[in-house]
This record gives structure tokens, C-alpha cells and sequence, in this order.
């Protein structure tokens, strides 16, 4: 049995037509880890804006990872100046960036999204990101590809210890059942945050009824997954 498990560019899964980057959405990331930045607390912040959105997780020792996410592909001319940018005229951010140094290169990588047709073939299993990539929006993206690769071996051994079923029909019934909920909010919301609109209104919303969203962030992120692990 082979286990691609090479990541969301995955060569086994491009190669075999199994995985293929949609028209759309089309997206792209630019990163760096910077220090300085204020505010910062334990938990990482999403700022969602028309066009783009911004993730900033925190680190030990007061470094900050800054992630832009953007469907300009023109801001990847200049990856450095667009984070820059960003930071320096959000009106959220700017005045918690004034001290902001940035402390390595910046990384700009995409097309972000990866549609996967299939979880592999006979003889192959796909997992972590070769079987399915999440826009990396709602910050679920390790806790998936680690629960698919749990899945994956225990399609692997299922076929090994009792032939019969292959090994990928397994883990396409399992992953179907463990995830397929969740992927779908997943897509929701990231067909919410491609439209300027959406995102304007929303804001609005947020600020009207907070409770709502709190609950409605609870399923991309985890929260009842996390409650059950924890206390297992
Ligand atoms: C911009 C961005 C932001 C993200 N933010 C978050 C976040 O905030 N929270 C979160 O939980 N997740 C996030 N993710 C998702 C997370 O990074 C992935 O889900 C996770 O890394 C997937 O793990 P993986 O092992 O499947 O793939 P990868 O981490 O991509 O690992 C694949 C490995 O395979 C290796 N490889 C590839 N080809 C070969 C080959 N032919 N031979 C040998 N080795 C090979 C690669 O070098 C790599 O080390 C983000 C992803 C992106 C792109």
C-alpha cells in the first residue's frame, strides 16, 4: 500500500487526476513572521475584509505570524509591500502595526485551492492535505489533515487485516461521514468571504447580534471536536 501524504500540491494526487485547482475560487497567501505587533493575545485573530482577509497567530516570544489572504494576484508582485499595506491601513490594525519589524523573508504561495476528486485508487490512500485542502480561513486545516491520516491508516489496516474492501473505499465512506458536514460550512463561508457584499453586510451582523456568531464560528472551529478530545 502506498500513502501519498505529500501536502496540498500533492504529485501523486495531480498526476493520477485525482486533484486539480478549481476556477474558483482563486486565492493567494503571503506570510511572514513579524514582531511588534500589539494587542496580540493568546488566541489567533481572523479580519475578514471585502477582497481579502488577514490571519495573525500569535507565537512565544512576542512574534506574530501575519498571513494575507487575497484574490489580487497583482499584490503578489510586491509580496513584502502588500503586507505592509495591509497592516498599515486597516482601520483595525494600523495603530496596533506602528512598531511592527519584520524578522523573516515572506512566502507567497497559491493557487490556495485544491479540489480533490477522489481519496485514492487501488493500492494508494491519500492523506492530510493530498485528500482535501480547506481555505485555510477558518485555522482548521492541521486538525483535519491529522484526522484524515488517522482515517487513512485505519482504512490501510481494515484492508490489510480483512481483504475485501479497498483501502481508499473505505476511507472515502469514513471521511464522507467525519467530515462531510463540515466541509460543507467550510465552503459556505468561503463563498461568503469571496463577496465584498457579503462581508459588508456581515460586518454589520456581527456587530448587531454577537452571540449568533460566536455559534455559528463554533463548527469550523472545532469547538465540540476539541470538548470531546479533551476530555477523552
Ligand atoms: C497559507 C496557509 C495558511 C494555513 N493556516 C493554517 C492555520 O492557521 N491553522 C491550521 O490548522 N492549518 C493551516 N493551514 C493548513 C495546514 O498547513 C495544512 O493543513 C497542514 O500543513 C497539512 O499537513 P500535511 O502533512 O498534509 O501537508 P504538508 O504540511 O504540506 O506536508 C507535506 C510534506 O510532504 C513533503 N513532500 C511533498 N512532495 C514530496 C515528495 N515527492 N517526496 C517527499 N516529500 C514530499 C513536503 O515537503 C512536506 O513536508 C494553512 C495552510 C496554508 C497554505
Amino acid at each position: 500500500m502506498t500513502v501519498g501524504a505529500d501536502g496540498r500540491r500533492s504529485t501523486l494526487a495531480f498526476a493520477l487526476g485525482l486533484a486539480r485547482h478549481p476556477a474558483r475560487p482563486r486565492r493567494w497567501a503571503v506570510g511572514a513572521y513579524v514582531e511588534g505587533l500589539a494587542g496580540m493575545r493568546p488566541r489567533g485573530e481572523m479580519h475578514i475584509r471585502p477582497g481579502h482577509y488577514l490571519g495573525l497567530s500569535p507565537l512565544p516570544g512576542g512574534i506574530t505570524n501575519v498571513c494575507l489572504v487575497t484574490a489580487d494576484r497583482a499584490r503578489l508582485a510586491d509580496p513584502s509591500g502588500a503586507l505592509d499595506d495591509v497592516l498599515r491601513r486597516d482601520p483595525q490594525l494600523r495603530d496596533r502595526a506602528t512598531a511592527v519589524r519584520r524578522i523573516s523573508p515572506v512566502t507567497a504561495l497559491g493557487p490556495l485551492a485544491v479540489d480533490v476528486s477522489g481519496t485514492g485508487l487501488p493500492g494508494l490512500v491519500l492523506a492530510g492535505d493530498a485528500a482535501g485542502f480547506v481555505d485555510p480561513m477558518t485555522g482548521d486545516g492541521l486538525r483535519l489533515a491529522l484526522h484524515g491520516a488517522w482515517l487513512a491508516a485505519g482504512a490501510v489496516l481494515a484492508e490489510l487485516e480483512t481483504p475485501g474492501v479497498e483501502a481508499w473505499r473505505r476511507l472515502a465512506a469514513a471521511r464522507r461521514q467525519a467530515f462531510a458536514r463540515k466541509l460543507r460550512v467550510n465552503r459556505l463561508l468561503r463563498g461568503m468571504v469571496a463577496r465584498p457584499t457579503v462581508v459588508r453586510v456581515g460586518a454589520i451582523g456581527v456587530r448587531l447580534v454577537r452571540a449568533c456568531c460566536a455559534v455559528s464560528l463554533a463548527s469550523p472551529g472545532d469547538e465540540a471536536f476539541a470538548r470531546r478530545w479533551s476530555t477523552s
